[in-house]
């Protein structure tokens, strides 16, 4: 497929504002920072509770006197600023990719983000880009995590954490993609993402 046919340049005539989210707003900001505290929260429990599952786990022993405890904070902290920038660097070559556009990158109070302001792209190329890092950081911690399961216990529950902080930090990007598949079901839907803000545009009837 051309990437002409990913985008439009304007709003074609017919089509009408459906929907507006701005995550720099400060009750939406709030609201998937909190939601994306609680997936950690969650995730670092069911973390937990696999490592208790497995019998024989101490968070003094396993964790905090392990001779690389300071090794993985330190190896956890350089991950997480990588995968800030590696999660929207993911949604730019998705874009890119499909339609050759100048991207917008930057970061709020609120979230980074990366957008590509100047066109409207159709509702295949916005579902795929916006779920392009959940899908391809899920994919990646996955195998990672159940290696760690069965060989470190530190390391696992480091793991898990960046995977806790990687799913809460995609909740804005599975609410965009929730909307696709509940409500915005028209293929002809049109998205302009400007970053933080997404417009959602429909044909009137
Ligand atoms: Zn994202």
């Amino acid at each position: 497929m051309k990437q002409e046919q990913n985008f439009e340049r304007e709003l074609p005539s017919g089509y009408r504002q459906a929907k507006y989210i701005n995550a720099k707003n400060a009750k939406f900001g709030l609201l998937f920072n909190l939601i994306a505290l609680l997936v950690f929260a969650l995730v670092m429990v069911v973390a937990v509770l696999l490592l208790r599952g497995k019998g024989d786990f101490s968070f003094a022993e396993d964790v905090f006197m392990n001779d690389y405890y300071f090794l993985a904070l330190l190896v956890f902290c350089i991950v997480m600023v990588g995968y800030v920038v590696l999660h929207e660097l993911v949604h730019g070559i998705a874009y890119k990719a499909l339609t050759g556009e100048k991207l917008t990158f930057g970061i709020s109070w609120s979230c980074a983000f990366c957008g590509v302001p100047h066109i409207y792209t159709y509702r295949r190329t916005a579902m795929i880009s916006v779920v392009a890092p959940f899908a391809v950081f899920t994919l990646l911690f996955l195998p990672l995590l159940i290696l760690f399961y069965f060989i470190s216990p530190m390391c696992f529950l480091f793991c898990a954490a960046i995977f806790g902080l990687h799913v809460g930090g995609c909740s804005g990007d599975l609410y965009v993609l929730a909307l696709f598949l509940f409500r915005f079901r028209d293929k002809r839907t049109l998205m302009r993402d400007t970053g933080p803000e997404q417009y959602f545009c429909v044909p009137q009837e």
